[in-house]
């Protein structure tokens, strides 16, 4: 298995421009993402442009992807779209110690040698590609906080571990839910009323 994705920058010309449009098969994908299993072929589209020895790469990302919900960690299928900008800079203009911050700049590379490693840009693409919040259906409902039954599954689960606890944060919760659940509280009451 190949790890890396070499780009020769010496195909490109001073000024020229180098479009690249391939895919890579899921046989590269255990190093992206541990959670994230991906499920198709990776297509890349990038452009590489030079200016003398500096290159801007752009361009997008697109495959599918496995993530667990959030809220039920169910794996949910996921069509992933990222975008991939980087800029690469002659290790000649690379910071010096007492400049350091400055190679924190974000997407800025500096390479050395004439090659370049696309494939770990692909892959942050991917992984930014991925929502903060995915959920398996919008309605999700979730796991019980108390002892991790579906709440998909089991609408009415009330929960035995639940009662067991006498800590009072988790009675306030236990009424917030019901609260909200089934419309308990009299709107009128609810309006003066902080739940204690
Ligand atoms: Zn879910
Ligand atoms: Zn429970």
């Amino acid at each position: 298995m190949n790890n890396q994705l070499i780009i020769d920058l010496q195909m490109i010309s001073e000024e020229g421009i180098l479009v690249i449009d391939d895919s890579y098969g899921t046989d590269y994908t255990d190093l992206i993402i541990g959670i994230c299993p991906v499920l198709e072929p990776v297509h890349y589209h990038v452009e590489i442009q030079r200016n003398y020895q500096d290159y801007f790469v752009q361009g997008h990302v697109k495959t599918k992807v496995v993530h667990p919900c959030t809220r039920c960690l169910r794996p949910v299928p996921l069509e992933i779209i990222g975008q991939v900008e980087v800029v690469l800079l002659s290790s000649d203009h690379e910071p010096k110690e007492e400049e350091v911050e400055l190679k924190t700049l974000e997407n800025v590379v500096y390479y050395r040698g004439l090659e370049f490693d696309l494939l770990p840009y692909i892959q942050e693409a991917i992984l930014l590609g991925v929502p903060n919040i995915v959920l398996c259906r919008q309605d999700c409902a979730g796991l019980c906080g108390f002892c991790g039954q579906d709440l998909n599954q089991q609408p009415d689960h009330e929960c035995a571990d639940m009662k067991k606890m006498p800590d009072e944060r988790f009675l306030v919760l236990e009424k917030l839910k019901r609260k909200f659940d089934k419309e308990e509280i009299d709107p009128a009451v609810r309006k003066n009323k902080t739940i204690q």
